[in-house]
């Protein structure tokens, strides 16, 4: 018997939170339910994040939460419960299922079964952002070995339990050279461990053309955070409905479930919601908690209850279906299928699969890393480059001296264009003369001098080589 924590939600979240559990709970499900309020009620009290500390509490005991959709209040000040919730509890693994249930329900691809596995804690996401001069704000998009070693390893080891053929990996490595390029070259890495199992990378903007196309061309997709969440809903609307698809957040300790739908509050109380978005998510949990028969029993009674027509409004359709059902209705057809098994479509079988467990990630012995330059951002109202040259020149020392100004990354000193449209936010590169090094104390040194000059320096970024390597971009047409 399991112990997890389940939250009813606002809108048609308690609708489908009752129907779920009644659903799996006569399937078998060895659970004992503990119930925590988050939500709209928690925010409108004055918890900014929708969740009080003794809900956490239960949380991290229980280990295992599925939760029905909330409503966020309209207005400022509230943060997102969800996102609060992935990364404080390290649930580094965003699982989302797609598959299309043709001719049952309407879809463009009747045949399209992908598993889009997201990186759910950095990228964009980290929220590092920053206003730095009157025109520019700057976003930090972090991306870690850890991180991309966790979420690969996370797609090929899912790959492997579920019997999946090939994992995809998307990113756009071709610009973000350093970031998605560690991304792919960890990629690749594991790939190489998982010599049963097909692997390709695409660049993610025809990557995503050719799955919204062909989505029968891919089987699992890794990626980065803010794709894998621009596109998992793709996927999810391609293959008929996103009030259909469930997922699943995945962390060394703790895991959430849900539907990937809201609490569509306009439907709520009626008896009209379907509840399988959250079902999935369900049958998600079940098999994580080591309960694979009863995860197969529900999944094949639902194909099964799908297949008989038997919708409700939000996927009924004339011809097609048989029976426009409530939500309450729809749970007692699909218990009246359980042990019953899908014709047309395909059954599932999770039955060798067991409980998905990761080695812990091994931090590897640091590289050489020496300081070769440095980028000082300056914020300067000017428009030609070369006035702004002549004053950062003044900050040359015998040590160090300017190499380039870059302008929204693309180089208008030395040699610049004069079409290129310039910002008030520049970077300056320092580089060592012929010979010489550069010091963290040259940087305090050119820092200070530039104090002096009156030059608004916003920020630095130092260069450095890894074991050699040069590890920073270079200016866009330099
Ligand atoms: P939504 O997903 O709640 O609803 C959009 C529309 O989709 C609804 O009007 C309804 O017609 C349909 N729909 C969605 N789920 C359905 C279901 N299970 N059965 C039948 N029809 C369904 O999106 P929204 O209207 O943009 O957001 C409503 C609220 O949900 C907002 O407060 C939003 O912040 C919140 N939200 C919560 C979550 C979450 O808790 N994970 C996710 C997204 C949105």
């Amino acid at each position: 018997m399991k112990t997890i924590t389940i939250a009813k939600g606002d809108g048609i979240g308690p609708e489908i939170k009752d129907a779920t559990i009644e659903i799996i709970l006569a399937a078998g499900a060895e659970i004992n339910i503990e119930e925590i309020e988050v939500g709209e009620k928690i925010y409108l009290a004055g918890n900014t994040s929708g969740i009080a500390k003794e809900s956490w509490d239960m949380i991290r005991k229980n280990k295992v939460f599925l939760k029905a959709p909330i409503t966020t209040p309209q207005g400022g000040g509230y943060k997102s419960l969800n996102v609060t919730t992935r990364k404080f509890l390290g649930l580094y693994a965003n699982i989302r299922p797609s598959m299309s249930l043709h001719p049952f329900v309407k879809t463009k691809h009747p045949v399209m079964d992908i598993v889009i596995v997201r990186e759910n804690e950095e990228d964009l996401y980290a929220g590092i952002e920053h206003q730095q001069t009157d025109e520019v704000v700057q976003c930090l998009k972090l991306i870690s070995r850890p991180g991309c070693e966790k979420i690969v390893r996370y797609a090929f080891e899912y790959a492997k339990q579920y019997g999946r053929k090939k994992v995809t990996c998307f990113t756009k490595d071709n610009i973000m050279k350093q970031a998605d390029g560690l991304f792919h070259q960890v990629f690749d890495e594991i790939a190489k461990e998982y010599p049963e199992i097909e692997n390709e990378h695409w660049i993610i903007d025809i990557g995503a053309a050719k799955m919204a196309d062909t989505p029968e061309a891919f089987d699992v997709i890794v990626m980065p955070n803010l794709y894998g969440d621009v596109l998992s809903d793709v996927a999810a609307q391609i293959a008929g409905s996103v009030g259909l698809a469930g997922s699943a957040n995945i962390g060394e300790e703790c895991a959430m479930f849900e539907a990937i739908h809201g609490s569509a509050p306009r439907r709520a109380g009626q008896n009209l919601a379907n509840p399988s978005g959250l079902l999935q998510g369900a049958i998600m949990m079940l098999n994580h908690i080591g309960q694979m028969e009863v995860a197969e029993k529900v999944q094949n009674a639902w194909l099964k209850t799908m297949e008989d027509g038997i919708h409700t409004y939000d996927v009924y359709k004339e011809g097609s279906s048989k029976q426009k059902v409530g939500t309450k209705e729809f749970a007692k057809a699909v218990i009246a299928n359980l042990g019953k098994k899908p014709s047309k479509l395909k059954p599932v079988s999770y039955g060798n699969s067991g409980v998905l467990t990761l080695p812990k990630y091994q931090r590897k012995t640091s590289a050489k890393k020496k300081l070769v330059g440095v980028d000082i951002f300056v914020h300067w109202n000017g428009f030609n480059p070369d006035e702004l040259a002549q004053k950062i020149k003044l900050l040359n020392s015998g040590d160090t001296e300017l190499s380039m100004i870059t302008n929204r990354g693309i180089k208008v000193w030395p040699d610049g264009f004069s079409e290129t449209f310039c910002t008030d936010h520049w970077r300056c590169r320092f580089k060592p003369t012929d010979g010489k090094t550069i010091t963290q104390f040259d940087i305090i040194q050119l820092l200070s001098h530039a104090i002096n000059y009156g030059i608004d320096t916003i920020k630095t970024e130092n260069l450095y080589e890894f074991n050699g390597k040069s590890a920073y971009s270079l200016g866009q047409g330099q």
